[in-house]
């Protein structure tokens, strides 16, 4: 039998709801063979060739087993640029271009000395360097794995981003590390607790050192990255961190007890508390 379109649409109904079918086709037909919208129309039942079809069907069969469709084909795009993703990173999520959006209305056309804190992919340094061509910009994650798909995306973007190892619990930094005018995070801030309502597309494949906190230390990596921040950002610096939305009141707390100024939470576009916003001193 060989595959069409219309032969993914039966596969995969009463798997997933009709218009996640129809973006997984968008998704596949464009990476296969390039097609736009109105090909999708026109051909949905052109037979495909036998080797086309095999690699439809094992698309169709991971997509069976709920795997995210940006892992098999093993990219995705994050503020309109390509970014590679694999098992050892985070899928970027829109909320995180907010938070990038967040430093880019505050720092456009100037260029800041920068640190992503467990970068994953490198969406958020490389997205923000793209935007701030003048920027010093540095990334770390406790993960080799996640930091060689980091420096691939890089490559692929163009850009110059510096990348180095670092666990936030025990913070080692490269030598003549400079001072900082922005920390930004998204650290892992699922706790344990709230899996049981997480789909198993996140659950079986994202890498859970990426998600998860344990239930009695939700605040666990802010309370480090805190620190971290008190120690090296400059007199003016700022920190934009991506926030579990259960937490914005404690997460403000936190700051407010460690000294921090100016604490603004900021809703995502789905109206949950999802960045917090501080900076060292009142000015
Ligand atoms: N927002 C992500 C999710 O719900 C979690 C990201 C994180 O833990 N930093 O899957």
């Amino acid at each position: 039998m060989q595959a069409s379109i219309k032969y993914i649409r039966k596969e995969l109904a009463g798997v997933y709801p009709k218009e996640e079918i129809e973006g997984f086709v968008r998704l596949l037909f464009q990476h296969l063979k390039n097609y736009q919208l109105t090909d999708l129309l026109m051909k949905a039942d052109e037979q495909l060739s036998p080797e086309e079809t095999e690699q439809i069907k094992t698309i169709v069969d991971r997509l069976k087993q709920h795997e995210p469709v940006q892992y098999i084909l093993g990219e995705t795009e994050f503020f309109d640029l390509p970014f590679q993703v694999n098992q050892h990173v985070l899928i970027p999520r829109p909320e995180t271009e907010e938070l990038v959006q967040w430093i880019l209305n505050q720092y456009a056309g100037t260029s800041p000395t920068i640190l992503d804190v467990g970068t994953g992919s490198g969406c958020i340094p490389i997205s923000l360097k793209h935007k701030l061509p003048e920027a010093n910009i540095w990334a770390c994650d406790i993960s080799e794995k996640a930091l060689e798909t980091a420096q691939a995306n890089a490559r692929l973007n163009d850009t110059e981003v510096h990348f180095f190892e670092m666990d936030i619990l025990h913070p080692q930094l490269p030598e003549a590390f400079p001072a900082l005018n922005v920390l930004v995070s998204n650290p892992p801030y699922v706790t344990e607790s709230e899996k049981e309502q997480m789909h198993p597309n996140v659950l079986e494949f994202e890498p859970s050192g990426a998600l998860f906190v344990p239930d009695h230390q939700p605040l666990l990596f802010y309370r480090a990255l805190a620190d971290f921040a008190k120690k090296h950002l400059s007199q003016t610096g700022s920190l934009f961190w991506e926030i579990n939305e259960a937490y914005g009141e404690a997460c403000i707390a936190l700051l407010k007890e460690k000294g921090f100024s100016n604490v603004q939470l900021k809703k995502d576009i789905n109206g949950k508390d999802r960045m917090i916003f501080a900076t060292c001193s009142t000015i």
